[in-house]
């Protein structure tokens, strides 16, 4: 179902708020793509906000890959990054204010009291939750505080009504009270708990809309409820369907690479990875290719689907071929010579990187197989005995002789080899392939080069006439 989005008053604020204990997932991205473009297209603030209190989760090197995936996405935030670990004053100033208004209390249930009244309650057939002990009502008389007890910070859920919103994805939800219980906001050593630090924070950056994956959708009440209790205003709520893998399984770590920066190392272009996430469950029309221009002067939630979207390889690699044909071939000799470097690419004495990649890249998906199909010109040919046997035959080494000699003095250029070339196979009686081919394996080993004028030209007389000098070695 698509719900149209209601078109924001105020000024439009979102938020990217990952947990940094890996890497920056594609799903991720993709949220966080939805958020800068909706406050990009409204002139807004995107926001990020790294949600780091999951101490044995969290590390430094993840916060770094979420930061590095943003940046080679060019997902530039206005404000931030905040980091929650750096706000617990402000969390405990939160907390001291909800205990005193009486939106909040202590429980000093212990863990093993909590779990055997779940016990309890499930052997009884109900579903297992809080049961109120500690929860403060007019008149009631609360237990004897336990000795060197510490207690947690149970939210005051109300305990009727319901919670309702509609989300901007999924439409009119709808989640009874009863249903939610008096969660935990803080722990006994007084740490605050997730959903308590997300509300706070959506308070107090003034989140406008919430745009995240749709694993949030059973966090939205609690939250909602803990922003009504703080007499916040709300947010808009969007949650987006899962990214589902070519299986129709959700995508795996295992089978997929789930990484931003995977397809970085791959050979993937940030416009083409932007423009490939965009499309994962938002449309515009038929348009399949678009800049982030585009993107930002057309996103609207109104178009996010909410039937979760295929991960398809093959659309990507697509996208990706076509950004990279209309990349610039400087910006693309800098992304490649690394890799070819690797290769044991020799750089001295050959063709300009710029001119080979502007011959090489209509055919190649990715700047790796660029790298690789530039190789070509940077590595000296190793061509296979046989194949020389069978293509540098004496039928054709005259006319091979014949073109090394015109070779010294004739015009360097496309045009001029061309003539020359055809020249030769018209005085020997030949068919293009019985020379062309004998020249690519002489010129580059191989037998598949892009057409055997430019290839020539670009080698440039003196590589030409070196390795020519060797027909009949
Ligand atoms: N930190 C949460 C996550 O990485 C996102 C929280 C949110 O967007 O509200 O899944």
């Amino acid at each position: 179902m698509t719900v149209s989005a209601p078109i924001p008053s105020t000024s439009v604020r979102t938020r990217f708020a990952p947990s940094p204990t890996g890497y920056l997932h594609v799903g991720g991205a993709r949220t966080a793509l939805f958020s800068w473009a909706y406050a990009r297209h409204f002139g807004g603030t995107f926001v990020l906000r790294i949600e780091d209190t999951d101490l044995e989760r969290s590390t430094p090197e993840a916060v770094q890959a979420i930061l590095d995936g943003m940046s080679w996405l060019g997902l530039q935030h206005d404000e931030g990054p905040f980091y929650q670990m750096q706000r617990m004053q402000r969390y405990r100033e939160v907390l001291a204010k909800m205990l005193a208004d009486g939106t909040a209390y202590h429980c000093y249930s212990s863990p093993e009291e909590v779990e055997a009244m779940r016990e309890r309650q499930r052997a009884s057939g109900d579903k297992p939750r809080y049961d109120g002990t500690w929860r403060p009502e007019a008149d009631k008389v609360l237990p004897a505080i336990p000795a060197e007890r510490k207690p947690v910070i149970r939210f005051k859920n109300p305990l009727d009504g319901d919670v309702s919103w509609v989300d901007v994805v999924k439409g009119q939800i709808t989640i009874g009270n009863r249903e939610l219980d008096d969660l935990v906001i803080a722990r006994p050593d007084g740490t605050p708990t997730y959903n308590f630090c997300v509300a706070v924070d959506d308070w107090d950056m003034q989140i406008t809309h919430v745009i995240r994956g749709d694993d949030h959708v059973n966090n939205t009440p609690r939250q909602i409820n803990i922003l009504n209790a703080l007499g916040a205003s709300l947010p808009y709520y969007g949650h987006v369907p899962m990214i589902l893998g070519t299986d129709g399984q959700k995508l795996s770590k295992r089978r997929d690479a789930v990484s931003v920066m995977d397809y970085f190392d791959k050979g993937f272009l940030p416009e083409a990875m932007l423009n490939y996430l965009a499309r994962l469950g938002w449309s515009h029309g038929d348009d399949e290719v678009f800049s982030m221009e585009q993107m930002c002067s057309w996103f609207d939630l109104s178009h996010l689907s909410s039937s979760p979207a295929q991960f398809n390889p093959e659309k990507l690699a697509w996208i990706n071929n076509h950004y990279i044909k209309a990349a610039d071939n400087q910006r693309l000799a800098a992304l490649v010579r690394p890799a070819m470097l690797a290769q044991g690419a020799e750089f001295d004495n050959a063709p300009d990187l710029a001119a080979v990649i502007a011959l090489m890249k209509e055919r190649v998906n990715t700047t790796l197989e660029l790298a690789q199909a530039a190789m070509l010109f940077y590595r000296q040919p190793m061509a296979d005995a046989e194949l020389r046997k069978q293509h540098i035959t004496d039928a054709v080494i005259p006319a091979l002789m014949q073109y090394a000699e015109a070779c010294k003095t004739v015009e360097w250029n496309k045009a001029a080899l061309s003539l020359m070339l055809k020249e030769i196979l018209a005085k020997f009686s030949l068919k293009m392939p019985q020379l062309a081919m004998p020249l690519r394996l002489l010129l580059t080993g191989q037998l598949q080069t892009p057409s055997i004028d430019a290839v020539v030209e670009l080698f440039g007389r003196d590589v030409v006439q070196a390795r020519l000098n060797k027909i009949t070695e």
